[in-house]
C-alpha cells in the first residue's frame, strides 16, 4: 500500500517537472518563431543592422514580457481558485469533521482499498494534517507547495528570452549577404530540437510534431519575408 502511495507521489512529482521543462520548451519555441518572423520581415525591407537590432529587441523584449504577463495573469487565477477550495475544505472539516472522515475513506476506497484499511488510512491521514489530506486525495493539490505566479512569470520571460536571442543574434552577426541563409537555416534546426524535445516530453510521435514545428517557422519566415520585401520595395 506504501509502495504504491510512494510510486504515485514519485509520479506526481516527476510528472510536474516535466510539465515545467516542457512549457520552457514550448516558450523558447514561441520565442524563436515570432523573433524569427519579425526580423527576417525587417531583413525583407531593409539591410541596416541597426534597424534589425532595433526591431530584433523589441520584439523580444515585447514578446517576453507579454508572456510572463499572460502566465502571471492565469496563474494566479489558478491560485486563486485552489486557495478558495482550500478554505472551503478547511471550512468543512471543522464544521462535520465525520462527514470529512468518511469522504476521505470513499476516496482511499476508490484508488483500492479494502473499506477496513480505506478507514484505518483516513484516521491515521486525518489525525495527522487533516487539511493537506483532503487537499492531495480529493483536491490534487499539495497545500505546501501551490504554484507562484511570479516564479512562473520569470519562468516563461526567460524562456521566450532565451529563444528569441537566437534568431536575433543570426540576423545581426553575420555579414550583409549571409544574414538571412544564417538566421533560416539556424532558426529551423533550432525549431527541430525544441520540436523534438518537446514531443519526447508528451510522449507523442517526434516525427510529426517535428515536421509541423519547421513547417510553422518556415511560414512565419517567408510570410513577414515576402511583406518586408513588398514594403521595402513601394519605399513606405
Ligand atoms: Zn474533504
Amino acid at each position: 500500500m506504501s509502495e504504491a502511495t510512494h510510486d504515485e507521489a514519485h509520479k506526481g512529482a516527476l510528472g510536474s517537472r516535466l510539465n515545467w521543462l516542457r512549457a520552457g520548451v514550448l516558450g523558447a519555441n514561441d520565442g524563436i518563431v515570432s523573433t524569427a518572423g519579425l526580423v527576417v520581415g525587417v531583413a525583407g525591407a531593409t539591410d541596416d543592422r541597426n534597424a534589425l537590432l532595433t526591431a530584433g529587441l523589441a520584439g523580444l523584449l515585447a514578446g517576453s514580457m507579454s508572456m510572463a504577463a499572460g502566465e502571471y495573469v492565469s496563474v494566479s487565477t489558478q491560485l486563486d481558485s485552489e486557495k478558495a477550495a482550500l478554505a472551503a475544505e478547511r471550512r468543512e472539516l471543522s464544521e462535520q469533521p465525520e462527514a470529512e472522515l468518511e469522504e476521505l475513506t470513499e476516496l482511499l476506497e476508490q484508488r483500492g482499498l479494502s473499506r477496513d484499511v480505506a478507514r484505518e488510512a483516513a484516521q491515521q491521514l486525518t489525525e495527522r494534517d487533516a487539511l493537506k489530506a483532503h487537499a492531495r486525495v480529493e483536491l490534487g493539490i499539495d497545500p505546501d507547495d501551490l504554484t507562484n505566479p511570479w516564479h512562473a512569470a520569470w519562468a516563461s520571460f526567460v524562456a521566450f528570452t532565451v529563444g528569441a536571442l537566437l534568431p536575433l543574434l543570426a540576423i545581426v552577426l553575420p555579414p550583409s549577404g549571409l544574414r538571412l541563409p544564417v538566421t533560416v537555416v539556424s532558426v529551423l534546426a533550432s525549431l527541430f530540437v525544441t520540436g523534438w524535445v518537446s514531443a519526447r516530453l508528451g510522449s507523442a510521435d517526434p516525427r510529426h510534431a517535428v515536421l509541423r514545428n519547421m513547417a510553422g517557422g518556415a511560414l512565419a519566415m517567408g510570410v513577414t519575408y515576402l511583406a518586408g520585401v513588398l514594403l521595402g520595395a513601394t519605399g513606405a
